[in-house]
């Protein structure tokens, strides 16, 4: 089964929901007051590079209320825009499952519970190695009463940039995390960034050939953002590497579309900052003319979703 409309030849989020579960679906993006075990030592230090001092959660919540309070604040503006709309509370700053079960039981029951009729499940943003046995079970006890989602960050499967960017991460601990959450039938989104220092279309395209040949059925395309603060700006500074232009990320990201896989469901096209904090790409800012941008250069084309798909070798490889 495929989502696909006349104006977004792909599986966009919005339609998956509306055909789904009726109607609009909006995220609610919380703050949850984790850290990351790639800033605290366990597995690096200073983060990934491309990675703000608020972990990469600069529209989450505001940190200084609780749950509930930061659950209403962007209830209360998502209605007014749309006033029939469902919700899924979205766990987006730092490491989501990094912390004792006990607290994620806690911090997640919370965030449903505060509109629960009108809430049809939850998000919750993690990396690979913070996905234990333990949690997974969890989290699969939780599907099996609402909707839930674990988007995991991979940026690229190339481990020579993974190492660049200071990830902290193998695609083996990817995998390892993505088979414990689908043998408890959770729904898994791969995030990926495009523009990472170094590489070229072909890593963009073996970073879909990477997802396509896995049990994923989510994917986020993020394009690079170099904010204040943090290393990749320092080392952009240093050493400047080339920033795609608007026209390169819509090329590229319709390219990596009509490679993926059908059933996948895009859930995020492209990505914007706060204007204060960002230093480059300043086309970001714009992000609905870059979301229109890459369906107008797909209906051109005359391209959708998996045209260009073919089942990888890599698939019948063993991951270790
Ligand atoms: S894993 Fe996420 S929160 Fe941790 S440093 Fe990388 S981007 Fe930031």
């Amino acid at each position: 089964m495929n989502y696909f409309t006349k104006d977004k030849p792909y599986n966009s989020l919005n339609e998956y929901y509306k055909r789904t579960y009726g109607k609009k679906v909006a995220k609610i993006p919380l703050n949850g007051w984790f850290t990351c075990p790639n800033r605290d030592g366990t597995k690096g230090v200073g983060g990934c590079t491309f990675c703000s001092k608020q972990g990469s959660g600069e529209f989450a919540g505001d940190i200084r209320k609780n749950i509930r309070d930061q659950f209403l604040e962007v209830k209360n503006v998502m209605e007014a825009k749309w006033p029939d709309t469902l919700y899924m509370p979205y766990f987006q700053a730092y490491t989501n499952t990094y912390a004792k079960l006990d607290y994620l039981k806690e911090i997640y029951d919370e965030a449903l519970n505060v509109i629960p009729e009108k809430t049809i499940g939850i998000s919750i943003a993690t990396r690979g190695d913070c996905i234990t046995e333990e949690i997974a079970e969890y989290l699969g006890e939780l599907n099996k009463k609402t909707h839930v989602q674990v988007e995991l960050g991979l940026q690229t499967a190339n481990e020579a940039t993974s190492k660049r960017i200071n990830r902290c991460m193998t695609n083996y601990e990817f995998i390892k995390a993505l088979t414990l959450l689908r043998n408890q039938n959770i729904e898994v989104i791969a995030h990926i960034i495009n523009g990472l220092p170094g590489e070229t279309i072909d890593d963009n395209l073996n970073t879909i050939d990477f997802i396509n040949s896995r049990d994923i059925q989510g994917i986020k395309f993020h394009s690079l953002l170099l904010l204040k603060d943090t290393a990749i700006a320092d080392e952009y500074e240093k050493n400047p590497f080339h920033i795609l232009t608007k026209e390169e990320y819509v090329e590229i990201t319709a390219l990596q579309i009509a490679h993926l896989r059908d059933d996948i469901i895009i859930h995020r096209l492209a990505a914007d900052a706060k204007a204060d904090d960002l230093i480059e790409p300043k086309w970001t800012i714009r992000k609905l003319t870059v979301m229109n941008d890459i369906d107008k250069f797909m209906r051109k084309n005359n391209m959708h979703q998996g045209m260009f798909y073919k089942p990888s070798i890599s698939e019948y490889f063993s991951e270790e």
